[in-house]
C-alpha cells in the first residue's frame, strides 16, 4: 500500500533547495511557525513569544532587506496550548524545563496530563530544533524578544559569565549571547551585553540554555515592548557587525 505523501529525509535533502519544495510553515504540538527566507545566509532568526508584537514587526521588516531564514510563531499569545495545557514555548526545549513551565502555568494539572503533553513534545522537539538551529561553525541563531517593567539585563547579569553595561540607564535593551567571540564584538557596541557560555546547572528549557549546552552561537535581542526604532537599530547593528 502506498503511504500518504510524507517526505523522507533523503527526499528533503535532495529537493529542499528547490523553492517549490521549501515548506512555509513548521509546526509542533500547537506551536506553528511561519518561515520567511531571504537569499542564502547562515543567519537564523526566531520570534517565539506571540504577544511580543514589536519584535515580530521588526523581524518581518528586517527580513525584507537582510539575508537569512526567520521563524515566526503564529500564535498571538505568549503561551501555547499543548494537550489542553498552557506552556511557555521558550521552555519547551528540554523535558525538565517543560515540566517546570507546565506545573507553574497549570497548577491544577495532574502528572498524567503533563506526561501526555511531554510525549507530544517528545515527538516534535528535535524536528523543531533541526529547523531552528543554525548550521555549525559560522551559523548563528538570533532570537528577538520584548520585555516590560519586570525583566531587564539586571536579572541576567548575576548569572552571566561576563557583562558589558555600556547603557546602564536603559537596562531593558540588551544582547544575551552564548559565544565568547560574539561577546567580544557585542561588548564593543554602545549597548548592554551579557555572555552566558557555561553549561548551565539549572536547565529551564529555554533556547539560550540549550545553545550553551550544545555550544551553538546564539544571540538574544531584548528590547522593551513598543520600542520599535530601538529594536530595529540593534538588530541591524548585530547583523552588520557579527561575523
Ligand atoms: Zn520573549
Amino acid at each position: 500500500m502506498k503511504r500518504p505523501a510524507a517526505w523522507s529525509r533523503r527526499e528533503l535533502l535532495a529537493f529542499g533547495w528547490l523553492p517549490f519544495f521549501r515548506p512555509k510553515h513548521i509546526a509542533v504540538a500547537g506551536a506553528r511557525f511561519r518561515i520567511l527566507r531571504n537569499g542564502r545566509s547562515t543567519r537564523h532568526y526566531l520570534h517565539i513569544h506571540g504577544n511580543e508584537d514589536t519584535a515580530r514587526e521588526v523581524l518581518e521588516r528586517h527580513m525584507e532587506t537582510h539575508e537569512g531564514i526567520a521563524f515566526l510563531v503564529e500564535n498571538q499569545t505568549r503561551n501555547l496550548m499543548v494537550e489542553g495545557l498552557q506552556l511557555d514555548p521558550n521552555r519547551m526545549f528540554s523535558r525538565v524545563g517543560t515540566e517546570i513551565s507546565l506545573k507553574g502555568l497549570n497548577p491544577d494539572s495532574t502528572p498524567e496530563q503533563r506526561e501526555a503533553a511531554q510525549r507530544t513534545l517528545d515527538r516534535g522537539r528535535e524536528h523543531l530544533l533541526s529547523a531552528f538551529l543554525p548550521p555549525p561553525m559560522r551559523g548563528v541563531l538570533i532570537a528577538v524578544h520584548n520585555n516590560s517593567e519586570q525583566y531587564s539585563v539586571m536579572d541576567e547579569t548575576p548569572i552571566s559569565d561576563a557583562a558589558s553595561l555600556r547603557e546602564a540607564g536603559n537596562p531593558h535593551a540588551f544582547f544575551l549571547c552564548t559565544d565568547p567571540m560574539d561577546f567580544a564584538v557585542l561588548s564593543q557596541s554602545p549597548y548592554n551585553a551579557v555572555l552566558q557560555q557555561k553549561k548551565p546547572e539549572e536547565d529551564d528549557g529555554s533556547l539560550s540554555r540549550l545553545a550553551a549546552r550544545r555550544s551553538i552561537r546564539y544571540v538574544n535581542l531584548e528590547v522593551r515592548l513598543g520600542n520599535k526604532d530601538r529594536q530595529t537599530e540593534m538588530l541591524r547593528w548585530l547583523d552588520w557587525n557579527l561575523p
